[in-house]
């Protein structure tokens, strides 16, 4: 059951940071005419899952089938794409002779390539780091897409066999402006918008210290959380099903910056706290090391305290 306990005034606030992302995608679907010159679009796999991809696949608004009608063209992507072999490997490349924006998903491993290679072209086998600081170099804009590409994420979770590091990091010494999506997995709205922003405006949407841009990222899960009032009034749930404010479990709000309660994930239809989970922080930069347990009972000072404020209320 979604729960949804906010003033109207919180509720305002919220409706308008999603109208505001809303609007610029809007804006792109209109601006967008059938035979004009689409943008070049590379989407790299890396170390990692490829739930990134996955989760563009569940974009609505626009979805992937107006996305490559009208506004990209997506030239390499080794999941979606139909070419494979010397064949993809060629457009990939061909492709980097053009202007193009590169959006890698996955941590870059940094060990022996046969943790990660993205395949082999003319007889040589291209590990995920050369291919990486090739495309890095050459591409308009580079988009991290989520947490491993970001930060190192679960890909770089100790102990880290693969001595795999971020997308930012293995492009520090070539560029500094590379777009963070971080998000496990990122929500296609995120990818959507920042990839409108670049097209319709030629540069990056604004960005906060952490390359993430504000649209999406200004402000974190605890200030928007539906569960806000409780945690106000010090009511915490001591165990998961209690639809209350969940610090107590080990809820990760108050660290991690998303707008996931006022977007929602799946189609707009529910977030994480709004099923009964506490927020994991799978968009922090400590993720997962530093954000697990992802549950815990009574064990922190805070949950302690949470335990106090519960018994005495009960008395
Ligand atoms: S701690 Fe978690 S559940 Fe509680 S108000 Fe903050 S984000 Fe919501």
């Amino acid at each position: 059951m979604k729960v949804t306990i906010a003033s109207p005034r919180e509720e305002k606030r919220r409706e308008k940071g999603k109208e505001a992302a809303n609007n610029l995608l809007e804006q792109w679907k209109s601006k967008a005419r059938e035979g004009e010159k689409k943008k070049k679009l590379i989407w790299l796999e890396l170390t990692g899952c490829a739930g990134n991809i996955i989760s563009l696949l569940n974009g609505i608004d626009p979805g992937l089938e107006e996305l490559l009608q009208k506004q990209i063209d997506l030239c390499y992507n080794n999941s979606l794409m139909t070419a494979e072999g010397d064949q993809a490997m060629k457009q990939l490349f061909t492709t980097a002779d053009d202007e193009f924006i590169l959006a890698v998903e996955g941590a870059v491993t940094t060990k022996d390539e046969q943790y990660n290679s993205i395949g082999r072209y003319q007889g040589r086998l291209i590990s995920a780091m050369e291919a990486i600081q090739y495309l890095g170099q050459r591409a308009k804009s580079v988009i991290a897409v989520g947490t491993c590409a970001t930060y190192g994420g679960i890909s770089a979770a100790h102990p880290n066999p693969s001595g795999s590091i971020s997308v930012i990091k293995a492009l520090q010494n070539i560029r500094s402006d590379v777009i963070s999506l971080p998000g496990c997995p990122s929500h296609p709205d995120w990818f959507l918008g920042t990839l409108a922003y670049l097209i319709l405006y030629g540069t990056s949407p604004t960005l906060d210290s952490e390359n993430r841009p504000i649209l999406f990222y200004g402000l974190t899960i605890h200030d928007n959380c539906t569960r806000r009032s409780f945690f106000e009034k010090r009511i915490f749930a001591r165990q998961l099903g209690e639809q209350t404010c969940m610090i107590a479990l080990g809820c990760r709000g108050p660290i991690t910056r998303t707008d996931c309660p006022t977007r929602e994930w799946n189609s707009y239809l529910n977030w994480p706290i709004g099923a009964n989970t506490p927020c994991i922080g799978c968009a922090h930069r400590t993720f997962p090391d530093g954000t697990s347990p992802f549950v815990q009972y009574e064990r922190s000072a805070t949950s302690t305290e949470a335990s106090k404020e519960n018994n005495k209320r009960r008395k």
